[in-house]
């Protein structure tokens, strides 16, 4: 899908560290350097939000061959209850992070990759296809970065979570460590379009974290077409598997259904819908389609959304509709671009 690219910000390309991560060990790994030399460094001081460090912890980062900070912040736009960030990376590419502002604290939403490869008609950030993952350390630092009043943090930027498995689980654990920034995991949102094998070992896991399956369709054909990624994926095996991790964790799993137009929002579907859900431990949050450049789709009115509220609750169905945050600066839910680190969008390949 071709797409026309958002406006430009203008940047300075940036030059960053390339040196191990200080923020990808994990306390045992920290323990593991041995003496600091008398500096009295603890794990928690790698966690600083101040954006000057102290000296005697760069000292120390230096004396062991790591660098403190991946991410250099470019761009920060300002939007109501939102900010968008624009992180560039080492290798020249940049991801965008969201901090949005409760009245009980702040969320961070959090990039998992350089660009997605589930390429999400409705989505941005999958336009240019998949470029890296990022390291566990680059996600935990996007937290890191945007502060102390930082309670909840949702995976829902740019990339597929359960893509990156190994680096996201070690951030959740680097995040949640006692001696660190001592994260609660109850505060932790995973966002998914749902890959099996991921959430076959994410049931597995021993975290209590939250769940949210991005799901979209009630057909395998509709949703390969809304998730060309997730062709493969059986679209009965993607809600049994969630369903089973919800069971496994005695928590409700949150399906998020994007209602659209002429595409998924028939009577049909609020049937098969119904059918799929009643009396499982789970919750739709119905949404509507945030606009992205080039991207031919509609918003749905409010009467569509009301019908599928109302016939979801009466099935017994927990249901709510959700409005995301920060449209007001492109930094809703598919609305992150990838780009490099001069700021430019990154297009699908020709
Ligand atoms: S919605 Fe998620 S999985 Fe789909 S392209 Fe966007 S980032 Fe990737």
């Amino acid at each position: 899908m071709s797409a026309s690219l958002p406006a430009t910000p203008a940047v300075a390309s940036a030059r960053l560290p390339s040196a191990p991560h200080a923020l990808d060990l994990t306390a045992q790994a920290f323990d593991a350097l041995g003496s600091d030399g008398g500096a009295a460094i603890t794990y928690r001081d790698l966690f600083s939000p101040h954006a000057d460090l102290p000296r005697r912890l760069r000292a120390w980062a230096q004396d062991h061959g790591l660098s403190l900070r991946r991410l250099e912040a470019i761009t920060r736009e300002r939007g109501g209850r939102s900010e968008k960030l624009l992180f560039a990376l080492p290798d020249g590419m940049a991801i965008e992070t969201v901090l949005i502002r409760r009245r009980d604290g702040h969320t961070a939403c959090v990039s998992s990759q350089v660009g997605c490869a589930f390429a999400c008609r409705f989505c941005a950030s999958g336009q240019a296809g998949l470029k890296r993952n990022l390291s566990a350390g680059e996600i935990v630092e996007q937290v890191v970065r945007l502060g102390p009043r930082v309670n909840r943090i949702v995976f829902m930027g740019i990339g597929e979570p359960l893509n990156n498995y190994d680096n996201v689980l070690a951030a959740i654990r680097i995040l949640r460590e006692r001696r660190g920034l001592a994260f609660p995991t109850t505060g932790i949102t995973l966002s998914t379009i749902g890959i099996p094998k991921g959430l076959k070992a994410l049931r597995e896991e021993h975290l209590a974290i939250n769940l949210t399956i991005s799901l979209h369709a009630t057909t395998q054909n509709q949703r390969a077409a809304l998730i060309p990624g997730a062709r493969k994926h059986d679209i009965g095996e993607v809600v049994a598997r969630a369903l089973s991790w919800a069971h496994r964790h005695n928590r409700l799993v949150t399906f998020v259904y994007l209602v659209l137009p002429g595409i998924n929002d028939s009577p049909a579907d609020l049937d098969r819908l119904e059918a799929m859900f009643a009396g499982t431990p789970a919750r739709i949050n119905l949404m509507r389609w945030n606009p992205v450049d080039g991207v031919r789709l509609g918003r749905t009115p409010d009467s569509t959304l009301s019908a599928f509220r109302e016939g979801l609750a009466r099935a017994g169905i927990p249901v709510a509709v959700r409005d995301t945050q920060g449209r007001d600066i492109t930094a809703a839910c598919g609305q992150l671009w990838l780009r490099d680190s001069a700021g430019r969008a990154l297009a699908a390949p020709a």
